[in-house]
């Protein structure tokens, strides 16, 4: 496509994004009694691509979307923390410096979903098991009785977990991050046989997390979501607005979600915060413009974004993603 078909395209894609509303019904809201989300650093839409029989088997029945859009900077504190708290990067300022140097508490104008699940559900048990340490520092609130742990080898960190789940515990959100395959993608890049190595031996830990669900009887009353948080470049490295970096993956699995489902175009990370609170019953706070996206629940046709309390995130985002459809060949 010629440039000025790109720029029509994306503009028309933003303003459709912007005034598409479709209301919300009740059945899926507070369905579940456990949201896990499992997210895979740096996977970007690459799983499709990739020999992963363990996400296929999940997600058979499930709602998946390989070009849900990261937020405009391509980063991991960016991208967890709007997954996490729902709102903007421009908002949250979550940048990977600061979530790695700055401790978050429950003070904060930002609130993450563990956050607002601890308000509505003060004895829920919550825990949080991550390979990058700033998650559990400079995102999620370290004053609100998460169970953070911190294990930097995603094979351990997957021991630990199966070992969590097999001691009878059932949180009532439980959030996970890998971090192999990103490793992967800066030293060798999104074209690379490392690279997919590094997403199928990721697929084996979803694959083993999941079956501790499985044993555990936990799999009835959880909605599990897997995501990604941004892609790679050909060459290795994120940062910026290419398709690599941009388009990444959100699948959700569970009693009420469509089988077979792609989410609309719309889809963005931080709709990883609305999908978790929607399945648990609990009301998100104003500080969200994350939403439900349509073709998750069966219930649920999609949601209106509250652009309105971000409008220089709506006006960067669409930006941005002209620039991504203009240089979609490059
Ligand atoms: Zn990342």
């Amino acid at each position: 496509m010629n440039r000025f078909t790109a720029v029509c395209l994306a503009l028309l894609l933003a303003f459709g994004c912007t005034v598409t509303a479709f209301a919300a019904d009740s059945g899926s809201y507070g369905a579940y009694s456990h949201v896990v989300i499992v997210g895979i650093d740096g996977a970007g839409r690459f799983i499709r691509q990739a020999h992963t029989p363990n996400f296929d088997r999940l997600f058979k029945d499930g709602a998946v979307d390989y070009t849900a859009r990261t937020e405009t900077k391509t980063d991991s504190g960016p991208n967890w923390g709007a997954m996490l708290t729902g709102a903007s990067f421009l908002k949250t300022k979550m940048e990977n410096g600061t979530v790695s140097s700055v401790q978050r508490t429950s003070d904060t104008k930002y609130p993450s979903v563990f956050n607002v699940v601890r308000q509505a559900m003060p004895d829920s048990a919550l825990a949080s098991y991550v390979n990058w340490n700033a998650i559990n520092y400079g995102i999620i609130e370290t004053d609100i009785g998460v169970e953070e742990v911190n294990i930097t080898d995603d094979n351990a960190l997957t021991d630990a977990i199966c070992a969590y789940f097999d001691a009878g515990n059932t949180p009532t959100l439980f959030f996970v991050q890998l971090d192999s395959v990103d490793g992967a993608g800066h030293s060798y890049g999104s074209g690379s046989t490392e690279y997919f190595a590094a997403i199928e031996t990721a697929d084996g830990y979803l694959g083993r997390i999941f079956d501790a669900l499985e044993r555990n009887d936990m799999l009835d009353d959880t909605l599990l979501i897997v995501a990604a948080d941004h892609g790679h470049k050909l060459r290795g490295g994120h940062g910026r607005f290419s398709m690599r970096e941009t388009n990444t993956t959100i699948a959700v699995r569970g009693k009420t979600v469509i089988s077979g489902g792609t989410m609309d175009k719309c889809t963005r990370t931080r709709d990883v915060a609305a999908i978790a609170l929607y399945a648990l019953g609990v009301e998100r706070p104003d500080s969200m413009t994350s939403r439900v996206p349509a073709n998750v629940f069966v219930d649920v046709r999609g949601e209106r974004r509250a652009i309105y309390k971000d409008p220089f995130d709506a006006v960067t985002s669409a930006l941005a993603w002209i620039v991504t459809l203009c240089t979609a060949w490059i």
